[in-house]
């Protein structure tokens, strides 16, 4: 299928500026298709890594029986929220990616994607600390691998005139 274009492309962001946010940041909103055709937004950390983005979680609960049912899902990341209430608006940033989501089953991959997970959100912690938290949490998580198949990113059209 064809991923639609967004309505106000001069506040369309270049495909670096949506990786950049999508690497500085530390959580965002995956939604699927929950329980009885609700979506279900949750709120999740993350690692992206060469096009794709991992996440872990317990083996059981309902996200990962939405995506059972249905691999397509989408993630958002917001950058900056900054409300400027004199002008009534918010000066926004964020990225929105839509893809297919696959558990990772080989041991290798989930260690790979936990090690990832590690260095970014423990970047000072002891490789050896590091290495005995995977050992010891591995083998009860999983690792979502959501591949990307579309991404955007939109500004505030007063941040977009500010980098034009
Ligand atoms: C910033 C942030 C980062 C997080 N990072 C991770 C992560 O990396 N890995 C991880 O596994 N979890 C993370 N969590 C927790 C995550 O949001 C879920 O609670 C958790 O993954 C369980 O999801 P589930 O669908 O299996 O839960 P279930 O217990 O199966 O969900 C059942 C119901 O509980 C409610 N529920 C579940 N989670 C939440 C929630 N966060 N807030 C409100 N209601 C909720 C919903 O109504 C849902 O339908 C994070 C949460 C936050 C806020």
């Amino acid at each position: 299928m064809e991923f639609r274009k967004m309505r106000r492309s001069r506040q369309e962001l270049p495909k670096e500026e949506c990786e950049a946010i999508l690497q500085k940041n530390t959580a965002g909103i995956l939604a699927v298709l929950g329980d009885g055709g609700y979506p279900y937004a949750v709120p999740l950390s993350y690692v992206y890594q060469d096009g794709s983005l991992y996440f872990h979680c317990a083996k059981a609960g309902h996200k990962l029986d939405a995506l059972q049912s249905c691999a397509k899902a989408s993630f958002c990341v917001l950058d900056q929220d900054e409300i400027v209430p004199e002008k009534y608006t918010t000066y926004f940033r964020s990225v929105i990616v839509f893809g297919q989501a696959a558990l990772v089953e080989n041991p290798e991959g989930v260690r790979a994607a936990l090690h990832a997970l590690g260095i970014k959100y423990a970047p000072n912690e002891s490789a050896e600390r590091l290495e005995n938290e995977i050992e010891k949490s591995g083998a009860r998580t999983c690792i979502i691998k959501l591949t990307i198949e579309h991404m955007t990113g939109k500004e505030a059209m007063e941040l977009a005139k500010q980098h034009s």
